[in-house]
């Protein structure tokens, strides 16, 4: 997929007028947040499983080369092969070359964001074969030639009158006067398309939730199950993933799993979940043949030891993205690559660099609301503040902002000059916002007032407010003593 990322402005402002998206966009907070909220209160311990999630990703990622290299060893003894990708081209080759040894013709795909991230489906129809995506969400948005807006609910931006259309446009072999206005008729519709392609295929892909060194497994977690049709019944599986997705051990795995699914969908834990290990053995009833692993880097490893490294705690839940108020005014498309929300700000600029995607990290309102509901307490305004100063060292932000950035820091460097100039200063503001106590225009802020009227502050700086109050507070001590 090409970057969009450093058009997000105008993305976001096309987002913001789009009236069937706004509409998709408002079912969001209905729905995943609410979820949420009342599986958190269903289990009391969650906060401590968070810490102790956050504790195994930190273990495993400042040990990453030790069980990387155990979990080769452990799939290399269930009959599998590792394969290791530096770069998306690299990843790219790998699949392409095990695809034409098994001389595949057709591809069943589970949904995989690192699939996104490397471009995997074009590689591979460039190659001749024929890619299904076999999710529903992804069989959908891959009809429309369109990239997933959402990292665990690919079409949230779509409507259903939107995907009858597709249906019909698309399975042209069926009756056209066909009821599909029910949610099951369309999903039955997709199921008896999509069997026959798992039958046909020579070679299934999945992504992978988490690698288990303990045990070579790689875990997939669905609430649809074509994840296992897509690894059990074609000759070949692949999985590809990135480096970070270790876990030490199957109990690790279980305490990531009881938090991802909680704060991805609110369920105490996702419909499926399943771990693949090696390929098929002797007796075994079914399963493939072959079993290969793609470990993908593609700029990871330039994030360890640095001030991103939290960020490869990530287990793309989209928590951060259902309770961001940005994500929710313009959803995932605006982000212009495959990582939306919080989690692709701080992400894409860290794989994609700063010059393309630097735009991105701006795109908050440092509410909190991220990091506050990560399930694995990835600090993400703080990281998108280090983007954003690197995005000013690189020349990146606008000239305005410079100047306007250039005096507050030199203001605040001077406290006296400050307050000489911001008293009078709020004071008039405050006047300006009359009653109302709100400004719909002021000068350098039109950003803020096209769309919204400012808060006018309340007359007074908060040191002249404080200084009132330690007055007050002195003359009631006083007045106690006498
Ligand atoms: S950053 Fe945290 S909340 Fe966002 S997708 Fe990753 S794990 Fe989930």
């Amino acid at each position: 997929m090409k970057p969009t990322s450093h058009h997000f402005k105008e993305n976001a402002a096309r987002a913001l007028t789009d009236v069937q998206l706004q509409r998709a966009l408002g079912n969001i907070g209905e729905g995943f947040v609410n979820k949420r909220a009342s599986a958190r209160d269903a289990l009391p311990e969650f906060d401590a499983l968070r810490d102790r999630a956050k504790a195994i990703k930190d273990h495993t990622i400042e040990h990453l080369d030790l069980y990387l290299e155990e979990y080769e060893r452990k799939v290399t003894e269930a009959g599998g092969q590792v394969h290791w990708a530096a770069t998306a081209k690299d990843a790219n080759e790998i699949i392409t070359w095990i695809c034409r040894d098994a001389a595949a013709l057709s591809v069943t795909k589970g949904k995989s964001m690192v699939a996104e991230e490397i471009g995997l489906n074009e590689a591979l129809e460039g190659a001749g074969l024929e890619v299904v995506e076999t999710d529903l969400g992804e069989y959908i948005i891959q009809n429309r030639h369109e990239p997933p807006s959402h990292i665990i609910a690919p079409a949230v931006h779509l409507n259903k009158d939107q995907v009858i259309a597709d249906f019909r446009a698309k399975h042209t072999h069926l009756p056209a006067d066909r009821q599909l206005d029910e949610p099951s008729a369309l999903v039955g519709e997709a199921r008896s398309v999509l069997r026959e392609k798992f039958l046909r295929a020579e070679v299934g892909i999945t992504g992978a939730n988490f690698l288990v060194a303990e045990t070579g497994s790689s875990v997939i977690v669905t609430n649809e199950g074509n994840g296992d049709l897509t690894q059990l019944l074609p000759r070949v599986h692949i999985v590809v993933t990135s480096i970070e997705k270790l876990v030490p051990t199957l109990e690790d795995m279980n305490t990531l799993l009881r938090v991802l699914a909680r704060s991805a969908t609110g369920q105490d834990i996702t419909a499926y979940t399943t771990l693949s290990t090696g390929a098929r053995r002797r007796g075994d009833p079914d399963g493939p043949e072959q079993f290969h692993v793609v470990l993908v880097d593609n700029g990871r490893t330039d994030m360890l030891g640095t001030v991103f490294q939290d960020m490869l705690r990530c287990i793309r839940c989209g928590a951060c993205l259902n309770h961001c108020p940005i994500y929710n005014a313009v959803g995932g498309h605006a982000y212009g690559w495959v990582y939306p929300g919080p989690m692709g700000a701080v992400l894409t600029p860290s794989l994609i660099g700063v010059q393309e995607a630097g735009h991105l990290p701006n795109a908050s309102t440092f509410c909190g609301r991220c990091e506050e509901v990560c399930p694995v307490r990835i600090p993400l305004p703080k990281m998108m503040r280090h983007w954003r100063e690197r995005e000013y060292d690189a020349g990146g932000t606008g000239l305005l902002p410079r100047i306007a950035l250039k005096s507050w820091a030199f203001f605040a460097r001077h406290p006296r000059l400050y307050r000489l100039f911001a008293g009078p200063a709020i004071a008039a503001l405050a006047r300006l916002g009359g009653k109302r106590g709100r400004l719909s225009w002021l000068p350098l802020a039109g950003g803020w007032t096209a769309h919204r009227d400012l808060p006018a502050p309340s007359g007074q700086t908060f040191q002249a407010r404080w200084r009132a109050h330690q007055r007050a507070q002195r003359k009631r001590r006083v007045r106690g003593k006498r």
